[in-house]
């Protein structure tokens, strides 16, 4: 049975962040500075076991959810999160398994995710300059670490690939072309994402921003493109076709062409908090429901509750929040609960 929102927007899709925990630390997600040696992750205790997920998304599917995204954080960093893998890709109703990672750890992991069922893979890299990269990623490794997790998720059918590079102005913009073409070279499907307030850790400014329409023009320029249709309701990139016949890029234009009306994704954390917007004050807590007792039915009327009484479109109030576009309210993280 499907349910919507105040919206009528339906639920379709469920991330699932696995851990807060990440071995890099891209400035613009979990800056260095304030997630070093101290920082308190959470302890194991409050994560959700793979039972409580798993519990929670069959539920979920039954509300109509038929696409599932394991994030995180890192999720690879989730010790045997091929275990969890195959316990989603079990569940009646399931169209879609996929994951989001940095792909440092893939290269020991992928054959075990494939056999678990993992169906899709989408791996971030946000440049192909090596230096640039580093500091985009707090200095923990090098491009060709993230190639050799591409190549491991080639080698294994993972194919096409959809790789995401967060663009931020006057750090990586410039080569953004060359990641380009490298990905259409290879047949994989690029992805740029404006890079987004999320959080209230990373010092966003407006002015970071570079607007997907200028990015598009300028890779146009020298890769001619033509938007294509949207494939589904709820998809966020916009697509654009190489005019060649081969290939295609998306854009995730979060900022400046806010998505709001077809969001269909309702977001877990690793400690069991439904969140119904990337960009939420606060979530609910599932866990506290599930460990004192609740049956599946109490928790499905819960969930049924929160999603019912959903009316989040933050991107599309952004602007008249604050005059610099700029929010101060507490924000829940990205790397808490992933992408
Ligand atoms: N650690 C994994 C990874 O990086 O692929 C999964 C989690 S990460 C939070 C999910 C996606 O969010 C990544 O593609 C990352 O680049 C993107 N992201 C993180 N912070 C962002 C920001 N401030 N603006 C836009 N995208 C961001
Ligand atoms: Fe880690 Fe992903 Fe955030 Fe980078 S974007 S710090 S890899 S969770
Ligand atoms: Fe969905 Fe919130 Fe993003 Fe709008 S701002 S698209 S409601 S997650």
């Amino acid at each position: 049975m499907s349910i919507q929102d105040q919206f009528n927007r339906p639920l379709r899709d469920l991330r699932i962040s696995v851990t807060d925990r990440c071995n890099f630390r891209c400035p613009y997600c979990m800056p260095a500075a304030v997630f070093g040696e101290r920082y308190q992750f959470l302890p194991k205790p409050q994560l959700l076991s793979f039972e409580e997920i798993t519990r929670l998304t069959r539920i979920i599917l039954r509300l109509g959810a038929v696409k599932l995204r394991l994030t995180g954080g890192e999720p690879l960093l989730r010790q045997d999160i091929e275990t969890l893998v195959a316990m989603l890709a079990a569940l009646e109703g399931v169209e879609d398994l996929a994951m989001t990672t940095n792909a440092y750890l893939l290269p020991q992991k992928i054959d075990a995710l494939k056999a678990a069922g993992l169906k899709r893979l989408t791996i971030s890299l946000d440049t192909l300059d090596d230096e640039i990269f580093r500091q985009m990623n707090g200095g923990r490794a090098g491009v060709a670490k993230v190639l050799a997790g591409i190549e491991a998720a080639e080698a294994a059918g993972f194919t096409p690939l959809k790789i995401n590079a967060v663009v931020q102005r006057g750090v990586n913009d410039h080569t953004l072309v060359a990641l380009a073409r490298f990905f259409k070279e290879r047949g994989h499907i690029l992805r740029f994402i404006e890079y987004m307030d999320v959080g209230n850790k990373n010092g966003w400014k407006l002015d970071q921003v570079l607007p997907s329409a200028a990015l598009v023009e300028r890779i146009s320029a020298e890769l001619p493109l033509e938007p294509a249709a949207g494939n589904y309701f709820g998809e966020v990139a916009q697509r654009y076709r190489y005019a060649d016949g081969d290939g295609e890029i998306g854009v995730i234009s979060s900022v400046t062409q806010p998505f709001c009306g077809a969001c269909t994704r309702m977001r877990l954390s690793p400690e069991g908090d439904m969140v119904t917007c990337l960009f939420a004050t606060e979530g609910i807590s599932l866990r506290d429901p599930l460990r004192a007792g609740a049956h599946d039915d109490e928790l499905e009327a819960i969930i049924r509750g929160i999603w019912r009484a959903r009316s989040d479109r933050y991107s599309e109030l952004r602007s008249s929040l604050t005059p610099d576009g700029r929010d101060r309210r507490k924000k829940v993280e990205m790397y808490h609960i992933g992408g």
